[in-house]
């Protein structure tokens, strides 16, 4: 029940991650790191909010998103334990605020923000604050203390500008929201974010071709190439059962109940339910 309870605030979190932002989020989450490899890290906690990706070199470090504004100072105690490094980077895989909501705090401490052109977009549109000024489109490269970084946009998933963060060296892809892991974790389109369940598994196509072991989901523990392919054919399930539903002219409530009988949904993703109907029939 509990895990539940945390499960419901985190989507509402999801997608209203940008209006919580504006109200400051919620309080500080308890932080744990996650060692994945000599110098990279996750600073992870019970799901809300998003997983940190830390990249560690000897000329700085490099960040996979930072959670809500909250929870900067925590992040910062922890990077401070793996490095005295200061912060250089930060890349933000998409605009929630559960994602974004530390980025002005990092800027005023001197790291650089970068984002996708569309997820700037979103950003400018919601007046979020920690906006970047340099973005890419498409494929974008970091280079730091000898340590390549790898941007990527495959297309819409979770929102229009989900951004995919791969280390090559280490066999390692941070996915933002494109992808959450768990049990209780389905797919979140955010229509007005621009996200897509019909284009979500082709840009999924997209990051399973790239070389990695490891994933770094937007939310949830740390976990494998293989879970991320069986997401990838769960939101290709979504797809073809709704379209199914919509040719035999089910109801809007009867598509409702598969989906939370069959693919887990639950009251956060029912805001979600209008777009899946326009988008896939
Ligand atoms: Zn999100």
């Amino acid at each position: 029940m509990k895990r539940r309870l945390s499960l419901v605030f985190v989507l509402s979190i999801a997608l209203f991650g940008a209006y919580l932002q504006g109200q400051g989020g919620p309080r500080p989450s308890v932080l744990d790191v996650v060692k994945v490899q000599d110098d990279l890290f996750v600073i992870h906690n019970a799901v809300v909010p998003g997983n940190v990706t830390v990249l560690v070199t000897n000329e700085g470090v490099l960040l996979v998103d930072d959670k809500f504004a909250v929870d900067y100072d925590n992040i910062v105690a922890e990077v401070r334990k793996l490095t005295p490094q200061p912060i250089k980077f930060v890349i933000s895989t998409h605009h929630h605020g559960d994602h974004t909501g530390g980025n002005a705090k990092m800027q005023e401490a001197g790291a650089q923000v970068i984002t996708s052109e569309q997820t700037r977009k979103y950003m400018v549109d919601g007046n979020l604050p920690g906006m970047p000024m340099t973005t890419f489109d498409r494929r974008g490269f970091v280079h730091l203390g000898g340590k390549s970084v790898e941007l990527y946009q495959f297309g819409r998933a979770h929102t229009g500008g989900d951004t995919f963060v791969y280390f090559p060296a280490h066999r390692v892809l941070s996915t933002g929201d494109a992808f959450t892991f768990g049990d209780e974790t389905p797919q979140l389109v955010d229509y007005a974010g621009g996200g897509s369940a019909k284009d979500w598994p082709y840009t999924l196509d997209g990051a399973l071709q790239l070389d990695f072991d490891t994933v770094v989901p937007g939310h949830g523990l740390v976990t494998t190439k293989a879970e991320l392919r069986k997401f990838r054919d769960s939101t290709m399930a979504v797809r073809t059962r709704v379209h199914q539903m919509l040719v035999e002219k089910k109801t809007k409530d009867e598509i409702w109940q598969v989906l939370q009988s069959e693919f887990r949904w639950n009251q956060f993703q029912q805001r979600s339910v209008d777009g899946l109907m326009i988008e896939l029939q």
